[in-house]
């Protein structure tokens, strides 16, 4: 069977966005599942737009969501032989001429095709003079002039085209630079490239594809045109509807996987299955699944998803990932037994790693005072401090905080105090996290460890007899 190679042509015109991340992830998918190739080229023949630093953004943000190239980055700007090599070959079979009518001609024509009721397009002037090369020469494509072009595609179905609408397009300019259409089928030839899969705001340019390979005699790859990405007011997705660049993710501490995995259901589906790791992506991903109708994001669901893959991914992998979060927040933190363990206790209740990192404080932190005010306000009270105390004795009475063990401390400062878990429970937390809300406290002080819960029993008791309320 014929090895799928596909690939991902983004323009280095800015950051990697949501939906060009999306076209990467299909032909990325595409090629894994089919054990194909998938190439990367860098489509930077507008030399006014591409920047290296567009370039850069779009290698880290494919480096971030782990989707690797098997071939490339070929740059297009270091491919000008080859172009003119194929110009010259359509040159020579007489499928391309040389045009030597002036901008205010073409435009002319155009105009007066378009008050004739037809589509704005050049006359043909030059397609019958066979001028030679000259300076002000551009070299147009001859187009056929009656007929229709199919684009068999693979999500749409057939659409048909008129070859009277289309008109002879340039190719190359007469500075020597070859045109778009033109050098994406170069490269899509030269490459090899069988499967092309990519937003259907390219559907125009298709035809003119297709005639340029049939011209140039190769075969047709299979082509796949992905609906737009819509925001949730179902209006084209831009900035209004929140970020657009992959990398904003990444910083707002979504997970790799949790983002490829909405962004797959931004366009396909398996069933009514919303949850899927990369594995199970690379196993299941078709093109026959690739829906007719444009994707709605919705930062919302993205955000119930990476919840869930944060609770889904073991410990041990999210603590590199988590790690640079918790540098951010000015944590003293590495990757070690503790991380691990604070990480153990956050992992289930954090829907993005920045929040992750921001519910790790009191873990961090060497003194959590001052405390909420509201919290101390309710909870350390004179009252309460016998019970810190107590607490404070049995702990330290402990060999290991194990669970169990530290059920019986607690049992008997019920006992000893008359009061209830949750009457203790609470003035526990706000002493050692500072806070009302965190984690189980049985978690807490296992993670904590001895010395530090102790400190900070006592320290809510300095603070409770330094009030003196
Ligand atoms: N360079 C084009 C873009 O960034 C992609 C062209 C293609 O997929 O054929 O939109």
């Amino acid at each position: 069977m014929e090895t799928i190679i596909t690939r991902f042509p983004p323009s280095p015109t800015g950051y990697l966005h949501v939906g060009g991340a999306r076209t990467a992830l299909f032909n990325w998918l595409y090629a894994r599942k089919k054990n194909g190739k998938f190439i990367l080229r860098i489509e930077d023949t507008d030399n006014v737009r591409s920047t290296q630093a567009s370039v850069d953004a779009i290698f880290e943000a494919l480096d971030w969501l782990e989707l690797d190239w098997d071939e490339g980055p070929y740059f297009q700007t270091r491919r000008f032989d080859v172009y003119r090599e194929y110009l010259r070959r359509l040159l020579d079979s007489g499928d391309a001429y040389y045009c030597t009518c002036t901008p205010d001609e073409v435009e002319a024509m155009r105009r007066k095709a378009k008050a004739q009721g037809g589509k704005p397009k050049y006359d043909g002037r030059c397609r019958e003079r066979g001028l030679p090369r000259s300076d002000n020469a551009v070299i147009r494509f001859k187009a056929p002039l009656v007929g229709t072009t199919v684009v068999e595609d693979v999500i749409k179905g057939n659409i048909v085209f008129q070859n009277t609408e289309q008109d002879d397009f340039v190719v190359c300019r007469s500075d020597g630079t070859p045109t778009y259409n033109f050098v994406v089928v170069v490269d899509d030839i030269t490459m090899g490239i069988n499967t092309v899969i990519r937003g259907d705001d390219h559907v125009m340019n298709t035809p003119k594809q297709i005639l340029l390979y049939k011209a140039l005699k190769a075969p047709l790859p299979v082509f796949g045109h992905v609906p737009m990405v819509l925001g949730k007011d179902k209006t084209r997705l831009s900035k209004r509807h929140g970020a657009m660049s992959v990398t904003a993710y990444r910083d707002m501490g979504y997970l790799p996987d949790a983002f490829i995995n909405y962004l797959v259901r931004l366009g396909w589906s398996h069933g009514d299955q919303e949850f899927f790791t990369r594995q199970e992506l690379v196993e299941k991903f078709n093109l026959e699944n690739i829906g007719k109708s444009a994707g709605v994001f919705d930062p919302d669901k993205l955000t119930a998803l990476n919840a869930d893959h944060i609770r889904a991914t073991p410990v041990g992998q999210l603590a590199p990932r988590a790690l640079p979060f918790f540098k951010t927040m000015g944590y003293d933190a590495t990757d070690d037994d503790y991380l691990a363990g604070v990480i153990g206790t956050l992992h289930t209740r954090s829907k993005t790693l920045v929040e992750m990192a921001e519910g790790a404080h009191f873990y961090y932190r060497e003194d959590v005072r001052p405390y909420d005010e509201k919290a101390a306000k309710k909870f350390l009270k004179p009252e309460t401090a016998r019970v810190l105390t107590q607490l404070a004795e049995q702990l330290d009475a402990l060999d290991n905080l194990a669970q169990k063990n530290q059920e019986a401390a607690f049992k008997k400062v019920m006992e000893s105090t008359g009061l209830g878990f949750g009457k203790i429970a609470q003035p526990v937390r706000v002493a050692l996290t500072g806070t009302t809300v965190s984690p189980g406290i049985f978690e807490v002080i296992e993670v904590l460890g001895k010395s530090r819960v102790l400190a900070r029993l006592r320290a809510a008791v300095e603070f409770i007899e330094s009030t003196g309320a």
